[in-house]
């Protein structure tokens, strides 16, 4: 399986390795593989692979951000899992409102801030549509 280029942590610039997820998550039921940075633990950044691949979600995340893009899921998730847009429109709607190529608008490559922008713009959409915000 050939790589295009070597992953890295994009917090402290070491490479990331692959490792299985059940020895990252200690847990012998988590199936597939994980990107953790080479200086994990004292360096808390990894981020799961496609099922069944050894393709990367986004980027390596730590704890604060993976719970961020977590939260920006949820939030863009309403979206169109309430029907106020289908799934591909929701995407285009995202990389319009946050000025991003739509083949690169995933939320697994966001970092922060843009994070934030995703909550933000669709809360914005939620509440317009006068669904109910969860206060997830
Ligand atoms: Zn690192």
């Amino acid at each position: 399986m050939k790589q295009k280029h070597e992953i890295r942590c994009n917090y402290c610039g070491s490479p990331a390795i692959l490792k299985p997820a059940s020895e990252i998550f200690h847990d012998p039921k988590q199936k597939g593989y994980v990107y953790v940075c080479s200086h994990y633990p004292s360096c808390d950044a990894y981020v799961s692979v496609h099922p069944g691949t050894k393709t990367p979600m986004g980027s390596l995340a730590n704890a604060a951000l993976r719970k961020k893009r977590i939260l920006a899921h949820q939030a863009f998730d309403q979206i169109w899992k309430r029907q106020i847009m289908s799934r591909k429109q929701a995407y285009y709607w995202l990389s319009d409102k946050l000025g991003t190529d739509p083949v690169h608008t995933h939320i697994a490559q966001f970092g922060d801030y843009r994070c934030d922008q995703v909550i933000r713009e669709s809360r914005k959409v939620l509440i317009n549509n006068r669904q109910n915000v969860s206060a997830a």
